[in-house]
This record gives C-alpha cells, structure tokens and sequence, in this order.
C-alpha cells in the first residue's frame, strides 16, 4: 500500500481535514496510515484533494508523481503544494524541521537539541504507565546513523520526501550531517 488517489465509491466518507462529506465520484487523496483497531494493518484517511493540498501537501505530491488518474486541476493543486509546504510543519514520519525550542532531547544520545538546530523527527513506540502509543521521537541528524545501525541513505529519502519545508540547500547540509 501507499497513499493514494481514486474516485471515492460511496459518499460516506468524511474529509478528515475539514470534516464534510467526500461526494461519491469526486477525486480524493487516501493517506496511508497505521489501522488503530489492527495492530500492523494499514488504514486510509481520506482528504478532498484541495484540502490536502493545504494539509499534507508531502504525501499529496507522493501520490500526485505516482497515480494514473488523470487529474484535471494538477497544475493549481502543485502550486497550493508548494506555497503550504513553506508553512505548514511536516506531519509524515520521518522528516526534519528546525527545532522550534531547546525542550526536545535526541532519542540516541540524550543530549539537548538547541533551538534553530535541523532534527530529525522519527515514530517511536512510546510507553507510558504501560500504555504504548506511537508518538515523535527526535535526533540529531549526526546521531542518525548510530540510531538506524548505518541505513542512514534509506532514511534520508525518506526524509526529503516529506520535509518540503526544507529548501535543497538546507537538504544537501541535513544529508552531510547525517553521513
Ligand atoms: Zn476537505
Ligand atoms: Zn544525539
């Protein structure tokens, strides 16, 4: 599975972005997701496509470079893309952000991340009081390959799929780091 793009086959849906029905026939953006009910199955929150574009513009482009619907507002739907991916924090795991404070600590080595320092934000297993519920857990993108046992590579594409918030520049200086 991946995220997807389909024509939706029934008009029961709802918009998981802004909460009103999917309309049968229209187009819409499924986003992968781990199945809450399933433990390892894999789920979709379905998106309007405009509303994804806005929300999860990282995974709408996935899916936009792999689907073969044809779809009739790409060129506008790229651009929204572009101007939220500015804006908008990455929410598909694993990406990297600046650090917004100095409150996150690196998974890895324990020590600090300083505000302003580019992190890399990985899904964890967190435990709490017994309960263990998936949740972010940060590195220090030097810390990464000690982290992932050396597939730092692997994790970097996946990274810069989902960190359209990082221009190429701020990219090429992530990868150096993590090498
Ligand atoms: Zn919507
Ligand atoms: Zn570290």
């Amino acid at each position: 599975m991946a995220h997807v793009i389909e024509a939706a086959k029934t008009g029961r849906a709802s918009c998981r972005t802004c909460k009103s029905p999917i309309a049968k026939g229209e187009l819409r953006f499924g986003e992968e997701v781990p199945n809450a009910f399933a433990p390892g199955e894999m789920t979709y929150f379905w998106h309007h496509l405009g509303c994804a574009a806005k929300k999860k513009p990282a995974a709408l482009k996935q899916a936009l470079e792999t689907t073969e619907q044809d779809i009739p507002n790409k060129e506008e739907l790229l651009q929204t893309i572009d101007a939220s991916a500015k804006t908008e924090k990455p929410t598909t795991f694993p990406y990297a952000e600046h650090a917004p404070t100095s409150r996150s600590s690196c998974v890895e080595c324990g020590e600090k991340i300083e505000k302003g320092e580019l992190r890399v934000a990985i899904e964890q297993e967190i435990s709490t009081g017994g309960f263990s519920r998936r949740g972010a857990g940060y590195l220090h993108p030097g810390c990464v390959a000690e982290h992932t046992d050396g597939d730092s590579e692997e994790l970097y594409s996946k990274i810069k799929a989902n960190s359209l918030n990082l221009n190429s520049s701020e990219l090429q200086a992530l990868q150096a780091q993590m090498q």
